[in-house]
């Protein structure tokens, strides 16, 4: 494999996406701390642009781009996050965004990414191969593809928002930190061995989709069928080659949530915390409160990754 990004490169990204991406505020509790019995410290990701810390690696990697990709455009798969995320860096570095979106993605997702700017091709995913359809028009049209985690400019990004936590709060026992595909757990890893290298660093997954719990314990990347869990933003099949290194390297271990737990976590954040998490984001927190037990006295941080959840949507939930 080539060789894996470092914090220097974390730091770089900071460099660039400063002044663009917000410094999210890091938020405390004290019904949480008297409930856990520790000091939780709350990254609050869901307050970032776009709704999620996915900007971060967006930017960084659009911001990389030479003048010829920047003529092409960026290009991505996703009915998340990610594709909002391209498309508001596209459009504020003035180039063409292209998201390939399912025929049977929510109208409000489509519409939101369409309010950025970028222009939505929509394909038929029983019909049609996206990786084919995304390599044409890569090909045809120059667009320059951005994958939502399994690349070094998107995990660095990532990772910007942990050393931004640990410069704020100095350095902690344990991280929570939810994960999909691993860009997030990855970044994160970088900066915290950097920071604070005592810290153990626990990846959270939604219990129906443990494919990273099991790649970690296997020491192989594990592939699973789609799962089916309210945590639509940690719906992957398997970890990036890149991420998993990182992951397999410097992470302690893979914990996971049930959906009930999670619609359990969300609830408890906006009742207590006025704060809007979408289940996805609660991962961490979820498996934090799981584990109080082992967390009683310390001093632990607890990434909220997003808050893109319509509210009918919450309410159901509830
Ligand atoms: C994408 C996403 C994740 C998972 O991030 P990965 O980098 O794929 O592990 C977690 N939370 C939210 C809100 C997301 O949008």
């Amino acid at each position: 494999m080539a060789q894996l990004p470092t914090y220097d490169d974390v730091v770089a990204a900071a460099a660039r996406i400063r002044g663009q991406a917000h410094r999210t505020p890091v938020m405390t509790s004290r019904t949480v701390n008297e409930a856990l019995g520790a000091e939780v410290f709350f990254k609050c990701e869901h307050l970032q642009r776009m709704g999620a810390f996915k900007f971060r690696g967006a930017f960084n990697a659009l911001s990389r781009f030479t003048p010829e990709q920047r003529k092409g455009g960026a290009l991505a798969f996703s009915s998340g996050n990610h594709a909002q995320a391209i498309a508001l860096s596209a459009q504020i570095l003035g180039m063409p965004a292209t998201i390939l979106m399912p025929q049977d993605a929510p109208v409000a997702k489509v519409e939101a990414t369409r309010g950025y700017g970028a222009q939505v091709v929509l394909y038929d995913r029983y019909t049609e191969d996206r990786e084919q359809l995304s390599r044409d028009l890569a090909a045809k049209q120059g667009m320059t593809l951005i994958p939502p985690y399994d690349h070094a400019d998107v995990l660095c990004g990532q990772g910007t928002a942990a050393k931004e936590l640990f410069e704020e709060v100095g350095a902690l026992d344990a991280l929570f930190v939810p994960l999909g595909g691993g860009g997030l757990l990855s970044g994160t890893a970088l900066a915290t061995r950097a920071l604070s290298p005592q810290c153990e660093l626990y990846g959270v997954e939604p219990e129906a989709g443990n494919d990273g719990q099991q790649s970690f314990r296997s020491g192989q990347i594990v592939r699973i069928p789609t799962p089916q869990t309210i945590a639509d933003g940690a719906q992957t099949q398997y970890l990036g080659a890149l991420t998993f290194a990182i992951i397999q390297r410097d992470v302690t271990d893979i914990l996971t949530a049930t959906d009930a737990e999670l619609a359990s976590a969300m609830g408890f954040l906006a009742a207590r915390m006025k704060q809007l998490v979408e289940p996805t984001g609660c991962l961490g927190f979820a498996a934090a409160r799981h584990h109080k037990d082992q967390l009683q006295g310390k001093r632990v941080g607890v990434i909220l990754s997003g808050g893109n959840v319509d509210l009918q949507r919450f309410c159901n939930l509830q």
